[in-house]
């Protein structure tokens, strides 16, 4: 079987929800990919920033393995091995010592709010987030994700949700009145366009949550795992959260979700309150263990606070190269964008495209920005060609 026919197979038979590279992937091994063709592929998308320790990581792979061959899945009528000891490697490196297990961020994001409303009390349910923020796909989190198009025929959206301009204190202490029970925010947007919030400004919504009583939620589902060059970005930031959320990168390619908080708040969630069926599953946190294991181990982010550097001088010689279409480079560690011009926006599609048949891998993140995301276990070399290819494409882009 070819590419060409698992995309007509494929085209057949599933909902018309995304939009596919015409390529069946079936196989993969640290950052390269190989297609139903044989084509290889160098990835900087890693699953959209969740293979973060690259394709089959031997650890990873070991550890699914051989949870799947002892237990695979009792409910959370039990305790299992994995899943506390996750929950252990989580709270022993966060400020965090509650965890509730999910199955994808979205649901983490779920279980932040509904602890919110829960933890603030009768009459307080509102939560403010972000322009520009995504926060994911079921009704709650797409009423908090701060982009109108997200919403369109979905209406009406549930209440209890408003959304501050991006970068504006005062305006988002403005929203604060009686019923808001916290502030939800990603301390770096990924997929509006790899948008950093200041950490003076993160400080300030922190300063605001203090005066009015109110949780900060971080959304570390993109950032956290390590992918902008610590476990956890706030660790950056100069600000702790009450709330924060993970997924993506958490199992490194297995469905895994988590919200991770205070004592003082979990126990707002008492039994029977919030539950989920997978939620912390044998095998994904087994894949969740192992993930952390790796990342803890000594010398893991200083390797990748270096190449980061290094990747980000090299797209700021592409961007200096080509100022009629890049405008400039940001985001941290992993997390790295080109800023396109108006001109490069209208070409970033065509960019993606083109640099896909040369057997490389990125997005165009919110249509403004081309976004690079391989796993942390990149070499410098794997960016050297990313970066020739880049060149190359842009060079033909004009
Ligand atoms: C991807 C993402 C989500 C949604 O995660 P799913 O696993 O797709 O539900 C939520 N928040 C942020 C910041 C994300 O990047």
């Amino acid at each position: 079987m070819k590419n060409s026919n698992w995309k007509e197979r494929g085209d057949a038979v599933f909902a018309g929800t995304y939009s596919r590279f015409p390529a069946a992937m079936v196989r993969g091994q640290g950052c390269r990919l190989w297609d139903a063709d044989g084509k290889e592929y160098l990835d900087f998308l890693a699953g959209i920033a969740v293979c973060s320790l690259g394709h089959c990581h031997p650890a990873v792979t070991e550890a699914v393995c051989s949870q799947a061959k002892k237990l695979m899945h009792v409910s959370n009528l039990f305790y299992t091995e994995p899943q506390t000891q996750l929950a252990e490697l989580l709270t022993a490196h966060s400020f965090a010592d509650r965890v509730f297990m999910a199955n994808s961020g979205a649901e983490a994001n779920e279980a932040a709010i509904k602890l919110a409303r829960i933890h603030s009390g009768k009459g307080r349910y509102e939560i403010i987030s972000l322009s520009g923020s995504f926060h994911g796909r079921t009704l709650a989190t797409v009423a908090a994700t701060g982009q109108p198009k997200f919403h369109q025929g979905f209406e009406p959206m549930p209440i209890g949700f408003v959304h501050a301009d991006f970068g504006d204190p005062d305006e988002l202490e403005k929203f604060i009145n009686p019923t808001t029970c916290a502030i939800l925010c990603e301390p770096l947007q990924g997929e509006s366009g790899v948008r950093p919030l200041e950490p003076e400004y993160l400080q300030q919504i922190r300063s605001l949550c203090d005066k009015h009583n109110l949780l900060l939620i971080f959304d570390e589902v993109q950032t956290g795992m390590g992918r902008t060059g610590t476990l956890f970005a706030y660790e950056q930031l100069g600000v702790t959260p009450d709330i924060m959320t993970l997924a993506k990168a958490l199992g490194n390619g297995l469905p895994i979700g988590a919200m991770l908080t205070r004592s003082d708040i979990a126990s707002s969630f008492t039994v029977g309150t919030h539950a989920s069926t997978f939620g912390g599953n044998p095998v994904a946190a087994a894949a969740g263990v192992a993930v952390m294991e790796t990342m803890l181990a000594k010398g893991f982010f200083a390797n990748i606070q270096e190449k980061s550097s290094y990747f980000i001088k090299q797209l700021e010689g592409v961007a200096a190269q080509f100022p009629h279409l890049c405008s400039g480079v940001r985001g941290s560690g992993m997390l790295l964008a080109l800023v396109l011009t108006e001109k490069g926006i209208e070409h970033g599609a065509e960019i993606v495209q083109q640099l896909f048949e040369r057997g490389c891998l990125i997005n165009f993140a919110g249509m403004r920005v081309l976004r690079f995301i391989p796993p942390l276990t990149v070499t410098q070399e794997d960016i050297d060609q990313l970066i020739g290819e880049l060149s190359a494409v842009l060079h033909e882009v004009g």
